[in-house]
């Protein structure tokens, strides 16, 4: 049996504070009076309570972090160094988009909050300044001491000073203290310090609260995990890259080479070759990452639309395939290039929107693009054949036009030209194939001093281009 609430509303020494306090103590009487009326539903609601205690583990393992909820409990180690890795990427967004705010607002009267803009939803964050005052609120050194629990058996005290756990102002100071056991960056206020007395209702509607904005949380930066691809890699991008490491394909990835508009290229040391093929993997690969970010894509839908070999996949391909697309195509092109002895990265696997190849350079180091490299007039000359006697070879052996070949698509390594980035190039068939293979030999002619120039006036006849490269061979 359970004794009804019988004791006196405020029992033992009031807190530390009241006699600290500047601005003196208040009535505490006036308090206990107002929410005992609030509270008068509280008995009726016992079986309720029980519930609460019974729900209670529950609550503390949610407040043990995100990533060990009950739910996720079966979640490989990939997906979940995946989002901590999301999440560490996140909080430094944050801090730089904060750093920016506080520049943006200087010392002005007004000022704009880039709240908005923040990854980590308040709710996620360690780290926001909200939160310092709510801490320095809590270690408030007049704070009251936490309510002093009821044992066990149910009821403190004896005889006509029994005080049971339903008692309402037991209870109320409890439901606060649960509170903190919401989740870690709930934010609660200082209920213990003003000595707040939750009735069940409330309570019981804070939680559900605290749960819906648990859940919102999460979804919300699901949503935003799918949009950051611009900024870097975005998560499945990564998680992709860390099953090569995982899988000993890719020793480390050690950086970042270039970033450009529509791909982003990383340096890693190669590992073992999987059981796929018996491939070696090079020392050293180039990972190419086609970015996900789709308008980038737009306006080079007239190297794909035209090319055959991809016409009938196009018209019924959504965006994100087209882009994998592009990787597909670089591979292809890559791939003939090697086989017709066109120095250029040598393939090394394709996974989705994620090329990885051979690396130019050693050491970490990329070969630097012809527009970078000081040659010597000797060296230019060589360069110079040498790319026009590329240009031959890609146009009648691999049936390419490179679409983009320029001094900043050509590396200079091991004494000779490497060309890269022809995830573009298409046949000399594609309906502009052959305008492409004039802005390239136009492009060509103007790479260093030496001034050699192609005279490729039209090139409505594809023979016309091909004579005059082969004359400046001579
Ligand atoms: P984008 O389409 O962004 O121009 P690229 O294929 O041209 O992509 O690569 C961008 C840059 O990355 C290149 O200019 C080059 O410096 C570097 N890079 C790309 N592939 C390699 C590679 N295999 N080895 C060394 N560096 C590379
Ligand atoms: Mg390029």
């Amino acid at each position: 049996g359970v004794a009804a609430a019988a004791a006196p509303p405020e029992a033992g020494p009031g807190p530390a504070w009241q006699s600290k306090c500047p601005w003196g103590a208040p009535k505490p009487t006036s308090i206990s009076c107002s929410l005992a009326d609030v509270m008068s539903e509280q008995l009726a609601k016992e079986l309720q309570l029980e519930e609460e205690n019974a729900a209670f583990p529950e609550v503390v393992a949610v407040a043990e972090g995100p990533f060990i909820t009950g739910e996720n409990i079966d979640t490989s180690s990939d997906l979940m160094l995946a989002q901590m890795l999301q999440m560490e990427f996140d909080r430094e967004y944050d801090a730089q988009l904060r750093r920016e705010e506080k520049k943006f607002n200087g010392d002005s009267k007004v000022s704009i909050s880039f709240e908005n803009y923040r990854k980590v939803h308040p709710f996620d964050s360690d780290s926001s300044e909200d939160e310092v005052d709510w801490q320095d609120t809590r270690h408030d050194p007049y704070r009251a001491d936490k309510p002093t629990t009821t044992p066990k058996k149910g009821f403190i005290g004896k005889g006509k000073d029994i005080t049971t756990k339903h008692d309402e102002v037991v209870c109320g100071r409890k439901n606060t203290a649960r509170m903190e056991n919401f989740a870690p960056e709930f934010q609660v206020g200082d209920g213990i310090g003003m000595d707040l007395k939750l009735s069940n209702q409330v309570f019981n509607a804070l939680k559900q609260h605290a749960y819906s904005e648990e859940r919102r949380s999460a979804r919300l930066h699901e949503k935003k995990e799918h949009s950051t691809a611009e900024k870097a890699v975005d998560p499945k991008t990564r998680l992709l890259l860390y099953k090569m490491v995982n899988a000993g394909m890719l020793e480390t990835i050690t950086g970042c080479i270039s970033t450009g508009k529509e791909s982003v290229v990383f340096h890693a040391y190669g590992g073992k070759s999987t059981n796929e093929d018996d491939k070696v993997i090079p020392p050293e690969c180039a990972i190419k990452v086609f970015k996900t970010t789709l308008n980038e894509f737009k306006n080079r839908d007239k190297y794909i639309k035209d090319d055959y070999r991809f016409k009938d996949r196009f018209s019924k391909l959504n965006p994100r395939k087209i882009i994998r697309m592009w990787a597909e195509k670089e591979m292809h092109n890559l791939t003939r290039m090697q086989n017709a002895g066109i120095p250029c990265p040598q393939v090394v696997i394709l996974k989705k929107h994620v090329l990885v190849m051979s690396f130019i350079g050693q050491d970490q180091v990329p070969a630097p693009k012809l527009k970078d490299v000081k040659l010597s007039s000797e060296d230019m000359k060589k360069a110079y054949y040498q790319i026009l006697n590329m240009m031959q070879r890609l146009y009648k052996e691999c049936s390419l036009v490179h679409a983009d070949l320029s001094e900043y698509n050509m590396l200079w390594h091991d004494g000779k030209v490497w060309l890269i980035d022809v995830s573009q190039s298409v046949e000399p068939t594609h309906p502009h194939g052959l305008e492409f293979l004039f802005r390239d030999c136009r492009n060509v002619s103007q790479v260093g001093h030496l001034h050699l120039t192609i005279y490729v006036s039209s090139c409505t006849c594809k023979e016309y281009c091909i004579i005059h490269l082969t004359e400046s061979l001579k």
